[in-house]
């Protein structure tokens, strides 16, 4: 097994994975950029290290100085978390000639299965049915508007290189293409620094369904079952859950079958995820592969009892995955929402800043995969994910249950988040009854007697909070004026870790 692990992230991810680290009694060592020095996965790793500037291009973008900092600390290892740099081969590249460990696939396999026309290419040979569309990157817009009137209006652009939605466009007829081309290759240059495009029909509003697999070195690959991540807000997951509502035994060991069959054609180990899109006849279509450990992992493990960030790191060290798990059947059922630093009353802008108070949710069933903490203040450099909020349950009723009960507790103040607006979706009918696509909830946010009532929501979260600091300054009010101010009381909230934090701080400094 490992003895130190660099974790080359932030956010809960990184914390997550400290957290790994730390059961395993592996050390861990965070990295941070000049806005992340009090982050909670710097304060919480048994080492920290500082990077650069907060553009993560300056920071945790840069192979060279995550590099200087294994190899000064000696560790053995790196985990990529996701985001930055978890899908570049360039990474396990460096790692290899530092002779530390990467924790996810082999550069070769991200390269046949992280490219998408590449992976497209991969699971037609292997017959996994993809999306109708081209194979090949296309060369000139002339060209692709031939084949988009072959395929069938309405298509996708999408980018070769793609993540996040980017240099993706949906185009309806011949007069949009040239634009519509225009924006979604510089979009994609931009972004990837390639601006190849190719060529998907549009499915009418399918559900996005995903594999999780485990690949050992020695040529096990499994099937975890799947997540259903169909709402999504802009082609973005905001809501995942496990099983889905709609797979049939039959379905999942299909779905399952293709993405192993594909995993292990890409020369595939470590965790990955085959993601799929399923029309209303629950045919299935291969969309992309995520060559890391997802966002969405917590749903997975809910339901399977695993630890799939532990096993990321025992796959890396050469262990087998024990052949049981050829058949892993999930348990009760989980629903995870994502908790954003973001506005849902102005557009989801984010809302990064201080946050002033904070309490968690707990009890039965419930898991908080966080990165923040009262006094810290969001910045406004990386994406405004602060938790994943998750719940399990018997049933799929009992974990959304749950998870209401769990969004009433949560409580941030100073800032403006997304809770209020799970609170409105886990209440909709149709969503109560599984019957949901990936443009659901766009649609469900462009009503408008749903948009005030989503407004009000996030506003009765806001009255709530507004309300509970009125309370608290007349508590204190009143305990002045009968007790008087007390020379030497302790500060307020947002420095009751300031031992920790100037602890901290020395040891940063005293960095090598
Ligand atoms: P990215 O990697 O940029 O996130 P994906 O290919 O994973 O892009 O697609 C993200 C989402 O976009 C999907 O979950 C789905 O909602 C939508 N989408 C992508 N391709 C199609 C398609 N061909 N038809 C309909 N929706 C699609």
């Amino acid at each position: 097994m490992f003895r130190k692990m660099l974790i080359a992230n932030r956010g809960e991810i990184a914390v997550r994975i400290i957290r790994a680290c730390r059961e395993l009694g592996i050390q861990s060592v965070a990295v941070f950029s000049d806005v992340d020095r009090a982050s909670l996965h710097v304060l919480l790793a048994d080492e920290a290290y500082a990077i650069g500037p907060a553009p993560s291009r300056e920071s945790y973008l840069r192979i060279d100085k995550l590099m200087d900092v294994a190899r000064r600390t000696s560790c053995d290892a790196v985990h990529p978390g996701y985001g930055f740099l978890a899908e570049n081969p360039a990474l396990p590249r460096a790692c290899a000639d530092e002779r530390v460990t990467f924790i996810g696939p082999p550069p070769e396999a991200m390269e046949a299965l992280g490219s998408k026309t590449a992976a497209r290419q991969l699971a037609s040979r292997v017959e996994v049915p993809t999306v109708p569309g081209t194979l090949d990157p296309v060369e000139t817009p002339e060209e692709a508007q031939v084949l988009a009137q072959h395929i069938g209006y309405p298509v996708l652009l999408k980018a070769v290189a793609g993540g996040g939605g980017m240099g993706m466009r949906l185009v309806a007829s011949d007069a949009e293409f040239p634009s519509a081309w225009r924006d979604a290759s510089s979009e994609a240059f931009n972004a990837f620094g390639d601006a190849r495009l190719y060529l998907e029909k549009y499915l009418s509003k399918p559900r996005h369904i995903e594999i999780q697999i485990l690949a050992d070195a020695h040529g096990r690959v499994v099937s975890l079952g799947e997540r259903e991540c169909s709402l999504q807000r802009r082609h973005q997951k905001v809501v995942e859950e496990a099983p889905s509502p709609v797979l049939t035994p039959e379905l999942r060991r299909k779905m399952g079958e293709a993405a192993v069959r594909l995993a292990r054609a890409g020369g595939y180990s470590n965790a990955g995820t085959v993601e799929f899109l399923v029309d209303a006849d629950l045919n299935f279509y291969f969309l992309e592969v995520n060559t890391r450990l997802q966002v969405e992992h917590p749903v997975t493990e809910q339901v399977t009892g695993l630890d799939l960030v532990k096993l990321q790191i025992a796959i890396a060290a050469g262990h087998r995955l024990p052949f049981e798990w050829q058949s892993v059947a999930p348990r009760g059922h989980a629903i995870e929402s994502r908790v954003y630093a973001e506005d849902p009353d102005n557009n989801f802008f984010p809302s990064p800043g201080k946050i002033l108070s904070h309490r968690a949710p707990s009890g039965p069933g419930i898991r908080l995969d966080e990165g923040v903490y009262e006094g810290w203040t969001v910045p406004t450099d990386y994406d405004p994910l602060l938790s994943k909020l998750i719940a399990w349950g018997n049933s799929r009723e009992e974990s959304i249950a749950r998870l209401r009960r769990a969004l009433e507790e949560y409580s941030i103040t100073g800032i403006k988040t997304n809770v209020g607006l799970f609170r409105c979706i886990l209440a909709e009918p149709e969503f109560l009854r599984g019957e949901i696509h990936t443009r659901w909830l766009d649609e469900f946010l462009r009503a408008p007697a749903r948009s005030s009532e989503t407004g009000k929501s996030a506003d009765s979260v806001e009255s709530h909070s507004a309300a509970a600091d009125a309370a608290l300054i007349a508590a204190a009010l009143c305990h002045i004026s009968q007790n008087g101010v007390k020379p030497g009381v302790a500060p307020p909230a947002e420095t009751t870790s300031r031992w920790k934090l100037e602890g901290r701080r020395e040891q940063l400094d005293r960095m090598p």
